[in-house]
Order: structure tokens, then sequence, then C-alpha cells
């Protein structure tokens, strides 16, 4: 038998399987999916097993054997294979990637160097050679252990380097590669009674008088004839663990190593919480998306409920009711949302069938929660994005929450997409997908709602709607307050008139606040107020932030900081300082402006701590401040019972970024950040301080409008051709010598074009021409034009009509890997972006 299998070396060439000889040992260990170490030229690596096969084009005599298995159960399957394959295709990554990005960090291969005996059969080392008392002493070591570290014999024989090394070229010991896994799976020393545990209390006889801490050992375990961790039992009978021990040397007793998991929550009990009485809403929806899960139909709905209106109660009685056919269930959340209070909701439905996976959690953690899923210990997973792929093999249904996120894109590659990641595998499980949001991104609704241009067509995805809150709670109302009039009547603080006085009144009744300062669109930059210079990045274009706590200036890219500059490096005016306003400007006014307020700041500064972002919301929750205040993560998904205000300082930022999405991203942040307030028996009411106060993302958010927005929004997508009226593939080339970009750029621009002249010219492509097309622009400078000293342009193509399109992309790109090669160009590729930096 052969195995075909994708190696360990991310390079373009190699992203195709190469073939292994199974060796007969191995033959019932190799599965699709199994994680194995092979011999790649002179040294060993990791690789996936991707198909197993009776023959190979390759004579059989060049073929190496795989030389070992690493996993007990193969941490990935052929659906998941299959999935790797078409992500590959799909968003133009090595195959490799895509494996590696399936499977949790703790199994990514790391390499390490060993040394062997080169003929280990050999007794004696090559004729001729002087045995010194020490190289007999190191041959015997490695002998003994078959294979060392470098580093373990180094240190074990300290200052025999230079004999070692010796040794290794005399050809005595053969250095070589291996792979070793990231982390140990955690084991705890376990205390085992006999199983006839009574024949204890007759030991106890044998034991002298002052053994009296071993005797009540023995009369415990008599009476609690069970495992136990020797740690608890420690505690419990007040005994240390020599006690214990001497029990088990005198064979009483066993103690062992337990493999156990690590239990992120452990401690933690949740509430059971029985399902609750739906409203009508709810369950119309529900039905729909449980008649699909029973019909085993793939169905991708869109779930669109305002804020509030109990999708998450719609999620858990789905997910129950997969769980009763026997099947699994993924749920997605952005990772900002997954927040204690989230996994609690689910945590206290599912008790012990549920996984959390996201990255807050260390590495053994996060290893041991995908190992429950791998070995069926549980049936539900919660998680960020990278659980899309968790190793269920029976889904039943998949969930994303929020699915207008633009965090289910991953940014690095793989690019993917865990919505179209998602919907492949539920096709592939023919399982439900449910797509939730109160404000569904562009191209999800348009494949949900009825088109106009075409009302006899079914769209692809079937649209459900939630319009109200649950309980008859009313929306928030939302205030818009110019700005710009603030101004003219001589207010010049950062806090309207208006939201000034709401503050002051929460203050006074002892009620909650969320202030949301959107940072992204212009953050702390320093500007010289006489002569306009800007501070920026000498690497990277673009302007530095300003940190008061350090009173540096730091680049947000590539961590460039330097400090405070006291005159302006243009002018030498003294007038020169931060501008733009900071979450920590906004605490510092709160705190000058309402003396004695209590304030929990929330952004990348405060939170970048593990477990930080739980702590601060917490104490939220108790009540310990008045105000949250943040940036985007404050936004989304939080349930707080005691919150009736809600204030954003400045609603424009995000609408002038050069973004063709940014109405649409101003638009979902104040849906969702007024969604915040009144969620329970006190009302709620929304502030938004804006300068554009007519933009249309402003009016209909403060109407709660969507559909008026999506109108609006969809006819100008349409009329300036952007998603999801076409497709998007973005192309960034990036030099130390802009010149050099912009030549191969242009060069690749006309190629592009050349190209689909002729495919869109065969015959091959003719039926579908009528709405098919493919357009390139550029190459312009990025809108971040050099970022770590290099150069950055690119080249957007837009399609419509066919994926032919992608594989076009990918070969036209891979005609110029001689330039990328020999002057280190590098050239990256985005299908479907969703950022256009
Ligand atoms: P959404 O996710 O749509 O914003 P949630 O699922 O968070 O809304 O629901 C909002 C609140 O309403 C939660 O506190 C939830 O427990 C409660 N809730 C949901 N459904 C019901 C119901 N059928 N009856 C009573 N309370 C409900
Ligand atoms: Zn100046
Ligand atoms: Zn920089």
């Amino acid at each position: 038998m052969y195995a075909k299998v994708i190696v360990d070396v991310p390079a373009k060439q190699t992203n195709r399987p190469f073939d292994y000889k199974v060796p007969p040992s191995l033959m019932q260990w190799v599965e699709i999916g199994s994680r194995v170490g092979v011999p790649f030229g002179s040294r060993m690596i990791q690789g996936f097993v991707v198909d197993l096969v009776a023959d190979s084009d390759v004579e059989s005599v060049k073929l190496k054997p795989i030389e070992r298995v690493l996993d007990l159960y193969p941490p990935l399957n052929k659906e998941l294979i299959e999935l790797s394959a078409w992500m590959s295709r799909k968003y133009l990554c090595p195959e490799i990637t895509a494996l590696q990005a399936m499977i949790p960090g703790a199994l990514k291969a790391k390499y390490e160097r060993v040394v062997s005996l080169s003929d280990p059969a050999e007794a004696k080392p090559a004729s001729g050679f002087i045995e010194l008392p020490q190289e007999r002493e190191i041959i015997a070591y490695v002998r003994e252990k078959q294979s060392v570290p470098i580093e373990t014999l180094l240190s074990r024989f300290p200052g025999e380097g230079r004999l070692i090394r010796k040794l290794i070229d005399d050809g005595i010991l053969t250095e070589g590669q291996t792979i070793k896994d990231r982390l140990a799976k955690k084991k705890v020393l376990t205390v085992f009674p006999p199983e006839n545990a009574d024949a204890l209390l007759e030991r106890i006889g044998e034991l002298p008088p002052q053994a009296r801490k071993q005797k009540e050992v023995l009369q415990y375990l008599a009476a609690h004839p069970r495992p136990v961790k020797l740690t608890e039992l420690m505690v419990e009978m007040e005994v240390n663990a020599r006690t214990v021990k001497s029990l088990a040397e005198k064979g009483w007793i066993a103690i062992k190593e337990v493999e156990v998991f690590r239990d992120p929550y452990e401690g933690r009990s949740f509430q059971p919480s029985p399902p609750l009485d739906l409203t009508g809403e709810q369950q119309a929806v529900l039905q729909q998306i449980l008649s699909a899960v029973e019909a085993r139909s793939h169905q991708v709905f869109l779930l669109h409920g305002v804020t509030g209106s109990g999708k998450t109660e719609v999620y858990l009685q789905a997910i129950q009711h997969c769980l009763t056919q026997g099947r699994e269930a993924i749920v997605l959340v952005p990772e900002i949302s997954l927040t204690p209070q989230m996994v609690e909701r689910f945590k206290s439905r599912f008790g012990d069938r549920v996984a959390v996976l996201h990255s807050r959690l260390s590495h053994g953690e996060r290893y041991d929660e995908w190992r429950k899923i791998q070995m069926r210990k549980v049936s539900v997973v919660i998680g960020a994005r990278s659980a899309v792929f968790a190793p269920f093999t029976n889904l039943g249904l998949i969930i994303i929450d929020e699915e207008h996120e633009t965090s289910y894109k991953q940014e690095d590659s793989p690019k993917y997409h865990a919505r179209e990641v998602a919907i492949r595998r539920a096709l592939q499980h023919r399982a439900a997908v449910v797509l939730g949001s109160a404000t569904p991104s562009l191209e999800t609704y348009r494949k949900a709602a009825p088109d106009n241009a075409a009302p006899s067509e079914t769209p692809p995805f079937r649209l459900l709607t939630m319009r109200s809150r649950v309980q008859g709670r009313p929306l928030p109302a939302v205030h818009i307050v110019d700005m710009r009039q603030e101004l003219k009547d001589g207010n010049r603080s950062m806090f309207s008139r208006p939201l000034f006085s709401a503050i002051e009144d929460r203050l006074r009744k002892q009620e909650q606040m969320v202030l949301l300062l959107n940072r992204r669109g212009h953050s702390t930059f320093v500007m010289c107020r006489t002569c306009g210079y800007v501070v920026r990045c000498p690497h990277c274009d673009i302007s530095l932030t300003y940190h008061l706590h350090s009173r540096t200036l730091r680049c947000h890219y590539c961590g460039y900081a330097k400090r405070e500059a006291a005159v302006c490096p243009g002018c030498g005016s003294e007038h020169i300082r931060y501008f733009g306003t900071g979450t920590q400007r906004v605490e510092e006014e709160l705190a000058k402006l309402f003396p004695g307020i209590r304030v929990i700041r929330m952004d990348v500064d405060t939170t970048s701590e593990k477990g930080s972002h739980e702590k601060w919301l917490t104490m939220f929750r108790n009540r310990q401040a008045d105000v949250l205040l943040g940036t985007q993560m404050v936004a989304k998904g939080l349930d707080f019972p005691h919150v009736t205000l809600v204030g954003v300082i400045a609603a424009d930022t995000v609408l002038h970024l050069p973004d063709f999405r940014s109405a649409e991203k101003t638009f979902q942040l104040l849906t969702q950040v007024a969604g915040r307030a009144g969620r329970h028996e006190l009302p709620g009411e929304v502030f938004i301080q804006t300068y554009t106060p007519d933009h249309y993302s402003i009016v209909s958010a403060g109407r709660h409008d969507y559909s008026a927005f999506v109108r609006t929004e969809l006819e100008l997508r349409r009329q300036r051709e952007y998603p999801p009226y076409c497709d998007l593939i973005l192309i960034t080339l990036s030099h130390e010598q802009a010149q050099l970009i912009v030549r191969v750029g242009e060069s690749l621009v006309k190629r592009l074009k050349e190209q689909w002249k002729t495919l869109s010219a065969s015959a091959l492509y003719a039926p579908q021409r009528q709405s098919a097309y493919m357009e390139v622009y550029g190459p312009v400078a990025s809108p971040i034009p050099r970022m770590k000293d290099r150069y950055r342009f690119q080249c957007m193509v837009k399609y419509r009509g066919n994926d032919s399109v992608i594989e076009l992309v990918r070969r036209t790109i891979s005609a110029f890997d001689d330039v990328v090669k020999q002057e280190k160009l590098q050239i990256s590729v985005d299908i479907d972006p969703q950022v256009l930096m």
C-alpha cells in the first residue's frame, strides 16, 4: 500500500502530495487524515496522509517508507482532507497551509535535532578507532536512548561538544531531525485501590502503631474504592505524598499516571437552564430550522433578528434538537463576543457536552478542548473562526452568530472565510446553516432576499425574520446629535450638551452607561498646529499613535516607537500635540467633567493580558463602575441589565475610511452598540454624535431601519459595481523598490487582461458570456503605501459569473515566479477581501 502525503514544506512547487510506502508494521495505523513523520531529503518532516492507494506511478525502489504515525487517532478525516483541497483552490493557498489551519497549535510540527548510532547493530565502532573512556560512555548513552536531542546530549556530557562532533564526523553517530509535539498530554498521579478494597482493612493490622496516617488512608480507600487524584487524597486526608507512596511501595495500592483533560472551566459550576417558552416569532423561526435539520437537507438560513429578539435561545433549542438526532453542532461567535456570559449560556444548557475554543485559552487547554471533540466526548463546540474546522463526523447544524463580522475572514494565509467554509462543510454533511445577525452583510442579505431583477428565482438562502424584542421590550430611542451645531453654539468639548446631561442623569440614578469610541478611523495622531506637520512612522507611512501612559509615539503596524516630541521637527514650533480622541483622552475628560465617576476602559491596551477582558466585564456587571468605555469590543453581544444609556462619541470615524464597505460598517456598528441599551426592564436611550447627521447610514441606524439602509446601499453598490454585484480579488505586491513593483504590476495587469480575453472568447466560456465579466484595476499605491520599509501596490480584479477567474489569476501570477524568487518580490492574493488595506 502507498500513502499520498502532503508535506510540511510551504513552497508553491510542493502543492501536491508525495508518495510513500506504508510499511507493514504501520498498516493498521495509517489512515486518510493521519499525521505522519516522513523522510524528505535528509530531514524528517511532518505530513498529512491525503489518500491511500494500491499503486504508485513512482518506481517502488525509489519510494521511502513512512517512518512514524504521530497520533493514536488521526487528527483529520476524509471530509477535512477534501476541504483542504477545496480551500487550496478557492483561496489560492498551499494545501499544507489549509491543513495546518485545521489542527490546534499544539500539533503543529516542531522539529528537533537528534543524534543516534549510525549502526546500532554493530557492537564496536569502526576499526582503527581509538576508544576513549568518554567516547565509550557517550556511545553507550546514545545506544540506550536510541535517539537523543543534541541539547540533551550536550548537557549530559558538558564540555564534550568537540568529541561529539568528532563522533559524528567519523560516522559513528548520525545527526538527524525528528518531529516533536509541542505539548505533552497532561498527566496526573492517581491512586488506585485494589479491586477488593475491603482487603485494605486487613492490612491495617500489619502496620506499626505509629503509622496512624497510613491507617487512615487505608480506611478511607476501603470506604471509597474509586481511583482518586493523589493531590485530592492528600488534601482530603491531610497527609503528605510520602505516606501514600509508602503504601504503594508495599504493593497494597497502585499509583499511576493518568491522562486528564485540562479544563479551562474547572471548578466553575453552571446552573442548569431549561429551555424558555418561545415567543411566536421565535417558534416560527425554530420550526423552519428544525424541518431542515430533520430532513437532512442542506439549507442555509439567514436569521435576521433585531438586537434582543432572542436569537441565542433559538440557537440553543435548534442545537438541542440536533443532538437528540445524534448529530453534532458548531457555533461560531466573533472572538470578542465569546464572553464568559456567552459560554455560560451554552454550558448551562448542555453541560459537559460543550467544548469551547478561543484564542485566550492556553495552548494546552485549547488542545484538550479540541481532543474532546476528536474523541467524541462532546457534541457541541462554541468558538471563534477556526472552530469551523472542529473534527466532527456527523454534523447536523452550523450556526454563525453575528455573521456580518469581518473577523470571520482570516487575514493571514489561508485567507479563508469561515462562513464559506461552514457552508461547504454543511453541504458535505447535509447539515443546516444558520447565519444570524441584526445587521446582515450585504452579500448574505442579497442571497436571501428576492431579487427585484429576477423575482421568479428562488434565492439560495432562506430568510427568517424576527422583528421585535422578546417580552415586547421596545428598541431604545436614538438621538442623533449634530456636532457642527454644538461647535457653532460654542461647545468645544467632546461631549455634546444632550449627552452631557444624559450622563449626569444616569450618574444620579445610579444606572450604567456604555460609551463607544471608534478609534480605527483617526486615532491619536500627533500634529503641529503651526505648520500641520504630522509625525509618521519612518517605515510604514502611517501616522504614529500617541500613548499617554508611556509618553511615546508608536506605530501600530511595525511597533516602531519614539519619545514624544517637545518641538515640531518641521518648523520648531512648540505647539505640537496629539490630536483626535483616543479612549484615554475620553477617560481623562470624563474624570474632569464628572468628578468621582467610575470608568472601565476597554481597548487593545487594557485587554492584552490573559483574562483581563473577562475581569473588566465582570467588574462592570457587578456594578463596580458607572461607565464602560471602549472601542468596538464594547459594541458587540454584551447584555447588562442596568445599562440604560449608550453614547457614541464620534460616529463618522469609520465613514471616511477608504473602503467601499465603510457605510455598511458604520450602520452595523451603530446598530450593534445601540442594541446594548435597555435590554431588560429599564428602557434605554442612545446618543449618536456625528458631523454628518444626514448620511443614510446614520439616519437609518437611528431609526432601526435595516431595510431602508440596505435599499440605498445595494443601489449604490450596483451603480459602482461593488460586491455583492461582483466578486473581488485583491493582489498586493510589495518590495523595497517602488519602481520594480510598478514594472511588474503593470505587466501583471496586462497579462491578466490578455488571459481574460482569450478565456472569454473561448468556446468553453460561451454559455455564460452574457453576464460574465472581469476588469483589472491598478497597480496603485495601497491605502498603506509602505509597511516595514517595503512599498506596497495593489491591483484589483473585479469579476462576475465564473470561478475559473480564480484559476486564471493563479496561473497568471505563477508566470512571475522567477521575478518573485530572484528579487524577493512578494505577491499576495486575497480572494473576497474584507479589508482593502
Ligand atoms: P439576541 O441574540 O437576538 O440579541 P438574546 O438571545 O440575547 O437576543 O435575548 C435577549 C434576552 O431575552 C436574553 O436575556 C434572553 O435570555 C431573553 N429571552 C430570549 N428568549 C426569551 C423568551 N422566549 N422568553 C423570555 N426571555 C427570553
Ligand atoms: Zn510645525
Ligand atoms: Zn511602522
